[in-house]
Order: C-alpha cells, then structure tokens, then sequence
C-alpha cells in the first residue's frame, strides 16, 4: 500500500530499526525492490532523485512507482530524493509522490530554513512528508553536489544545536545529516561520527536519515542505527548489482533482452534483501495487507449484506 514516511519511518524510530530507500530509476530495479520488501514483509521507500532524472523522467516513473506502490501487500513510500528545484518537488507532489525531499542544503542556513518551510507547508497540505539536510552529504565522486569540502569534511558536519533549530522552524518530518557520509562510491574508508549521531538523535525529535550508504560497513550500519538512524539511502549498491547480473547473464545469452530482465530483476531483490534483514526493517510489515482489489471485493460483499438487511 502506498504510505507517506512518517508511517514507516515513525515506528522505526521507536524500536531501532531503519528502513530503506532503494532508487528505482526503471522498472527492473522497482520490481527488485518491491519483490524483496514483499518477501521479507519489510516496509520500504522507494523513489528516484533529482539528478537521476535523465534516465527516467518524473512523469514516466511515477506510471510504474505509484500503481506497484499502492498493489504491494507491505507499505511503499513513493519518494522524491535531492529535490533541488521547487518545481520539480511540486511536480512530484502533483503526481502523487507521497514523500518529497527538498534538499536546500548548498544554501545558506537562513535560505535553507525559508526555502524547506515553505515547501513543507505545501507537502503537507498533499498529505505528502518532507525531508529537509542540514550539513552537507557531499559528493564521493565530485558532481552537480560540489566536491570543495573533501579536503575538510568535518567542516560540512551536522550541528546538534542547529538541527533542533532547523526542525523546530521547518517542520519537516525527517531530517537528511553530513557525519562523515558521502555519495557514491568511498575512495577511502569512511569514518562516520557516531557520537554525532547520538548526540543530534537526542536533540531532534524527527527521524534522521543517512545518505551515501552504499560502501559503508555492515557494523557502520548496525551502529549507526543503534544510535539513531532511521532510514538508510542506497542506491550504489542495488545500480551496480543489476548490471554485474546482466553481464553474467550476457555471455550466454541466446534470446536477447529478455534473458537481462529477469537477471536484474532478481539481483536487486537480493541486494535489497540483505540491506532489510541489516538494517532490521525485515518482518516489520506487518501481516499481509488487503490490496485495492481485495478492497473492492470487500466492499461489494459489505453492500450486498447491507441491501440484503435493508429488503429484509
Ligand atoms: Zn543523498
């Protein structure tokens, strides 16, 4: 069922778990997603970003994201990640993307504040959440992110104080902080700040997100979420398993593109698996949830009972 962030990442936050979002840029990757929150009865989040436009635009994923959001038996949270243009954000919230993240991050902090605020009043006005970053995530692989910091990340990190701050005068519903995170693929180990994390986590009362998630450690993980995370972003690690699996799957290949499908389809159901049962949102779906058509079924058996009573 098609859900907004707060109905996943609400209870997260409660029993220290995290849930996952897994960009989905076509529909191989969006099919991994939701067979491998099904299989694990995990929720999940799902989405694509800003920058990832190019090789799905908005209007085309939201076709297949929204319609298999709202038919999976687990919630589905439709997500807009890195929203960096008002407009696209309003799109998203147009098209039915139940989550949005403003990302106003490059900006001053007084910008950053005015701008997320803004956006949040309308996002909620949708029933949509937003995630708003404060600090910077910058970029592993130096791109439309800005790469200047990397000489000195720290510089770049989440202030506990702010983030109270920004929260408070924002209100958005999660908050996106720079410990040490980058996107991409990590030249270098990363080192996150897990004091960091505490620290923001008993400031802030709205659930934290760590982006840049693919390259991190499994105890990274487990850590950071211990201490407070409670939504993870990958998308590296699901982009990259999809093409090892077709290229495999290529050299034996006799009938065309139909024998790559399914190969990608099942490598990011596998790769998606083992971040739920990491990240511990595994078996929190709760029982299997009607879908829309059992709905219509159930609501021509009630009416049928009603006129039945009524002729009676
Ligand atoms: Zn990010």
């Amino acid at each position: 069922m098609l859900v907004n962030m707060n109905e996943v990442l609400l209870p997260a936050k409660k029993n220290h778990y995290a849930v996952g979002l897994f960009n989905a840029v076509n529909l191989e990757l969006a099919r991994g997603i939701i067979n491998a929150a099904e299989a694990t009865r995990s929720p999940v989040i799902m989405g694509t970003a800003e920058v990832l436009l190019p090789y799905g635009p908005l209007e085309e994923v939201s076709y297949y994201l929204i319609p298999m959001a709202k038919k999976a038996s687990v919630p589905v949270v439709v997500h807009l990640d890195h929203g960096l243009n008002f407009d696209t954000c309003i799109q998203a919230l147009k098209l039915g993307f139940s989550s949005i993240m403003y990302d106003c991050s490059t900006d001053s902090y007084e910008e950053n504040v005015r701008k997320v605020k803004e956006m949040a009043d309308i996002a909620h006005s949708y029933g949509a959440t937003i995630e708003g970053e404060l600090g910077h995530v910058g970029d592993n692989e130096g791109s439309a992110e800005g790469s200047s910091h990397l000489t000195d990340p720290s510089a770049f990190f989440t202030d506990p104080k702010l983030a109270k701050d920004f929260v408070d005068k924002t209100g958005v519903d999660a908050l996106a902080i720079a410990v040490g995170n980058a996107h991409g693929a990590y030249k270098l180990p990363p080192k996150l700040d897990f004091e960091r994390i505490r620290t923001i986590a008993k400031t802030v009362d709205v659930p934290l997100v760590l982006h840049g998630g693919s390259g991190l450690t499994d105890n990274d993980f487990r850590q950071a979420i211990q201490d407070g995370i409670s939504k993870v972003n990958i998308f590296t690690d699901i982009n990259v398993a999809a093409v090892e699996a077709e290229f495999a799957r290529f050299s034996h290949m006799n009938k065309g593109i139909i024998d790559l499908i399914p190969a990608a389809v099942e490598a990011v159901k596998q790769e998606t698996m083992k971040k739920m049962k990491l990240f511990s949102s595994d078996g929190k779906a709760g029982a299997p949830a009607l879908c829309d058509s059992d709905m219509d079924k159930l609501t021509k058996l009630v009416v049928a009972e009603v006129i039945k009573y009524l002729q009676k």
